[in-house]
Formats: structure tokens, sequence, C-alpha cells
């Protein structure tokens, strides 16, 4: 049987590690993938901030393919065809008997007029990291906008803000929410606002951005706010357009599935990650497909033995730990909250040991 796994994200990323020791029976594996690393979406932000240096936060998929016994295959994915059980890609098309699909998402900026190749999103991020290179090189003045209010755009806001300080004249985090970070406490919350103040950080709420132009962000309100460069963190848009792959979509366009990870019109066709639709839906986040990858691996040996599946049943509270760009963090969890250099130690220690388990 050949199973084919579509994207190196986080889910991708520890089944293989699983499989290193417990391979499925029987099975060829192929990883399929853009780039030859991956990068842990938690340490992305001291990446940006400086803190990080680019082999800390990626993961090497193409060591890690070959301690797992896959063929890795260095390219872009185009399309899948669920009934044809066949993946095109930019150098050739794949068949395959099993697929597993974890390829994350990308900024939503689908409903905005004049969005330009000049603009910044942290997904994917390799090119994100090229174009902030250059602009922090060029030393001109800078404007910026970042959109998206969530933790991606709180993250980003402070990590750019300490990167490029010296050429900063201003710096606008917007949402649509009536307030950043919604899905915090109220005292992580007055945490973050607090921080953003201490960078002169401007924070506009309740605004929808309607189009990009030259001169910066047109409102629904008719507000204009000014920007030379704009960052899009705002929710989530599939990675892979699949409207005519043939399997169920939700209204966003990611791919339905079960409890057990299986597409709800393939069996065939496992989805986890920010991919993964779910009822009722579950955040976009890489804790969920940390979580998601135990029964990926499994549910996959499984299925190639006959075995019955196993659902993944996500317990709804999370550790949300948001790194401040300064030695600090805010770090959430039941309604409880906590700040400081010892929550960014906690935040710095359970992310390098995630790293060190692909070492
Ligand atoms: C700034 C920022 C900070 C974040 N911080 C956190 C955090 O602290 N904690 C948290 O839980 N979440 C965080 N997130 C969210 C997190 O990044 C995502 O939810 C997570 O990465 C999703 O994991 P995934 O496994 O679905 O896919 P990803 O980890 O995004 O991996 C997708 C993989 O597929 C590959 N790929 C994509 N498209 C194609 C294609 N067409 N062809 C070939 N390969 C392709 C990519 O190269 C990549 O290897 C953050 C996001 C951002 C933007």
């Amino acid at each position: 049987m050949h199973l084919l796994l579509l994207g190196g994200g986080h889910a991708h990323a520890l089944a293989l590690l699983d499989w290193c020791t417990r391979p499925p029976p029987g099975v060829t594996l192929t990883l399929i993938s853009r780039d030859r690393v991956s990068p842990y979406s938690g340490m992305l932000p001291g990446l940006i901030a400086g803190l990080y240096c680019h082999d800390d936060i990626h993961i090497d998929l193409a060591k890690l393919a070959e301690r797992a016994g896959a063929r890795f295959i260095v390219d872009d994915i185009l399309g899948i065809d669920a009934t044809a059980q066949t993946v095109t890609t930019r150098k050739g098309q794949h068949a395959f008997d099993i697929a597993s699909i974890d390829l994350g998402s990308v900024p939503e900026r689908r409903h905005v007029a004049g969005v330009t190749t000049r603009d910044l999103a942290p997904k994917p991020l390799a090119p994100f990291l090229s174009q902030l290179g250059g602009i922090a090189a060029s030393g001109t003045p800078l404007s910026l906008a970042i959109v998206g209010g969530g933790p991606a755009g709180f993250e980003l806001a402070l990590a750019l803000s300490h990167r490029l300080s010296a050429q900063l004249t201003s710096l606008t985090l917007l949402t649509d929410a009536p307030d950043i970070l919604m899905a915090l406490p109220p005292r992580a919350r007055r945490l973050a606002w607090c921080k953003l103040r201490e960078r002169r950080i401007e924070v506009l709420t309740s605004v929808r951005v309607l189009s990009r132009d030259d001169q910066g962000l047109r409102l629904e309100d008719g507000r204009l706010c000014p920007a030379n460069h704009v960052v899009w963190a705002s929710g989530a848009a599939p990675a892979l357009d699949l409207s005519t792959s043939g399997l169920a979509l939700d209204a966003g366009g990611f791919v339905r599935v079960h409890p057990t990870l299986q597409s709800l019109t393939s069996e065939r066709i496992f989805v986890s990650g920010d991919m993964a639709s779910f009822d009722p839906p579950r955040p976009k986040a890489g804790v969920q497909a940390v979580r998601q990858a135990p029964i990926l691996a499994q549910n996959i040996r499984n299925y190639v033995a006959g075995h019955p599946l196993l659902s993944h049943n996500p317990h709804g509270d999370m550790l949300v730990l948001l790194s401040n760009a300064d030695g600090s963090a805010i770090g959430a969890r039941s309604g409880l909250t906590l700040d400081g250099r010892l929550v960014w130690w906690l935040k710095d220690a359970i992310d390098r040991r995630f790293m060190a388990r692909f070492a």
C-alpha cells in the first residue's frame, strides 16, 4: 500500500517520528512538501524577534523522512483528486492508496481588494522571512499595519516592533473584533494591552478592512490606516484550494472530517492540523495538530491492519503562551493568567523540548 503524506506540518512530523520505531506494516511512505524544513509555530515569533536562529525553529523534514524510511519529495502540491486517488504537483503526478493532508493554512485575505505580493504574511514562512530581511536591510522609514488581533497578530506586533524599532515610524494593529485576544481571559487581555502601549503600538478594534491601496488600508467606516507595508495575520484560509478535489469542505474551504481524522467523504484520506474542519469547530492552532498526531499515526496503522479507528476528542482548554519579545511572556489557562520572565522561561523550555525530539 502506498501512503502519501501531503505537507510536512506538525502532525505529519510527529507521525513520522512515531513511525521511525513503529511503522505501519506493509506500507510504502512518501512525503511531499514544499521545503526541506518546516517551521515550529510556537517559536516563530521568537525567530522574527531575533531570539532564535533559523535552525532552532525548523524541523529537518529530509532527515526525518530518511529516519522513518519514507521517500521525500520537495515539490509544490497543486491539487488532489479524491476519486482518481491522485495528487498533482508542479513536477508531476502521484497515485496513492491512502493520503494524509497536513498542509496548514494561510492568512484569510480573500475578502480584501487590492492585496499585493509586496504585502507580508507569516505563512508560508520562507518568503515572509526573505521579504522581512529586505525591508530591514533597506533601512527606509516604515509605517506598518498588522491585520488580525488574535495571538498571531499580537505576537507579530511585538516581535516586529522589537526587530524593526530603528525604522518604524508607526505600527498599527487592527482587528474587526471588539477587543484583541478575544479567546483569552480579561486579565491576559489587559496585560497584552499594556505591552502594546509600552511599545507605542496603536490598536484599532471593531474595524473592518475593505481594501488595500498605495496609501494603506481603507476601512469600512471611511477611515484610512496609513501604511507602506501590511502584514496579514487575519484568520485562516486553506493552504491549498481543494474545491475541485471531490472532498467535502466547510464554508471556509477546509476538509470536513470525522473524529477519526478521516474525510467525511473519503475514508482513505486523513486530514489533520489547520486543514481539518471538525464539528463543532476547533481553533486553528499548532497545538491542535500536535495533539492529533498520535491519533493520526495510530489510525493509519489501524486502517491498514483493518482494526477499528480511534477518535480524536480534544479537551477544550489549552495552555496559551504568548511571547512579548522582551524576555517575558503571558500565559493563560482555565481563566488563570500569569506573566513575566518565568512564563517566558517556561515557554522557551517547552518549545525547545519539542524541537529536541527531532534532533
Ligand atoms: C505568527 C504566528 C504565531 C503562531 N503561534 C502559535 C503558537 O504559539 N501556538 C500554536 O498552537 N499555534 C500558533 N500559530 C498557529 C500555527 O502556526 C498553525 O496552527 C500550525 O502551524 C498549523 O499546523 P499544521 O500542521 O496544520 O501545518 P503547518 O505546520 O503550517 O505545516 C504545513 C506544511 O505544509 C507545507 N505546504 C503547505 N502548502 C503546500 C503545498 N501546496 N505544497 C507542498 N507543501 C505545502 C508547508 O511548507 C508546511 O511544511 C501561530 C501562527 C502564526 C502565523
